[in-house]
């Protein structure tokens, strides 16, 4: 790593200085994904998605963002903010997102195991965007947004206009990803993920779901419409909507979830890579966007 300056700024203005004036900066937070790819790259072995993976050693600065003040979560009209160095870890036992957040507790607590989780940040889950982060499904159906930050200002972005594909974010050069922007969850909630291990493993398809029944009736009102995601299954998170259409208004039976999720298989594009098949991920698709529903409705509210 000689010729590699490591910086720790102590604020946002400081971060947000040094990326508007070093040249060839990578940001750090937990090291979880930026490590590991570095040591691939320099194996020279592949992931699994075409582009996803080629960052290799930086060539000449790394900021950590650790000690630059992002390191907060808080309500505030309606959503929980959360700043992007605050850890898998701190987010699991934040009694704020324990409350008000639990279908992004379920799937947080499903990532990694606990060294992991310690070190590792929501905003890195995100800023990796790799199609099998597993924070993503939740984020997409709970209609979360980011905020990126340079010296000229900060920019909103939805989360799923914000990953554009493997490894790929509206994000530019001279920017930070700030603070992640979370609507409180008013629907029931589910997260499910398949694996090739019961932790420390990323996802073979995971799924995200949100649902409201009233009056034995699935319904689309103030609390928000079903909402699915998938993700692992395409080159970005999947949100499912013809099978949200489907079910609006449905009673919430077997039959109806089934049908759900034969349109979910049909919503996604997988590959074959080296956790899975394209095959098998499509027939997965359909069964936990099935069980997810199932289990969101046994959720408690
Ligand atoms: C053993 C192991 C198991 C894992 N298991 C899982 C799993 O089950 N599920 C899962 O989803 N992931 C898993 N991961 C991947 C990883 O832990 C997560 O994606 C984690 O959330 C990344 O966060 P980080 O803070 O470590 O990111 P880093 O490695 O610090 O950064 C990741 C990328 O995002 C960029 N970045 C980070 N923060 C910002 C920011 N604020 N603004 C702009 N760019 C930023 C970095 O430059 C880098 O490109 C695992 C990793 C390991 C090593």
């Amino acid at each position: 790593m000689s010729g590699v300056s490591v910086h720790t700024p102590g604020s946002l203005a400081e971060l947000l200085n040094l990326l508007a004036n070093l040249p060839n900066v990578s940001i750090v937070a937990g090291g979880s994904d930026l490590v590991p790819r570095m040591t691939r790259n320099k194996n020279n072995t592949g992931m699994a998605f075409p582009g996803f993976g080629r960052e290799g050693l930086p060539e000449k600065n790394i900021v950590y963002i650790g000690s630059a003040g992002l390191n907060d979560i808080r309500e505030s009209d309606g959503n929980i903010i959360i700043g992007a160095a605050v850890t898998i870890t701190e987010l699991l036992e934040s009694a704020l997102v324990r409350a008000k957040s639990p279908l992004l507790v379920e799937a947080l607590s499903e990532m990694a195991g606990l060294t992991i989780r310690n070190t590792a940040t929501l905003g890195g889950n995100i800023s990796n965007a790799s199609p099998a982060g597993d924070s993503l499904p939740a984020l997409y159906v709970l209609g979360a947004s980011v905020v990126t930050a340079s010296v000229n200002g900060s920019r909103n972005h939805r989360i799923d206009d914000y990953i554009s594909g493997p490894g790929k974010t509206a994000r530019n050069a001279d920017e930070v990803l700030k603070e992640i922007i979370v609507p409180i969850q008013k629907q029931k909630g589910a997260f499910i993920k398949m694996g090739r291990r019961k932790t420390e493993t990323l996802s073979i398809i995971n799924a995200a779901v949100l649902i409201d029944v009233q009056d034995d009736v699935i319904t689309n009102n103030e609390l928000g419409s079903v909402r699915i995601a998938i993700g692992a299954a395409g080159p970005t998170v999947i949100r499912c909507l013809a099978a949200e259409d489907f079910l609006c208004g449905k009673e919430p039976t077997e039959e109806n979830f089934e049908i759900a999720g034969t349109y979910a298989a049909e919503a996604v594009s997988p590959i074959d890579d080296v956790r899975s098949t394209a095959w098998y991920r499509k027939r997965m698709a359909s069964v936990i966007t099935k069980r997810a529903l199932a289990k969101a409705l046994q959720s408690a509210e």
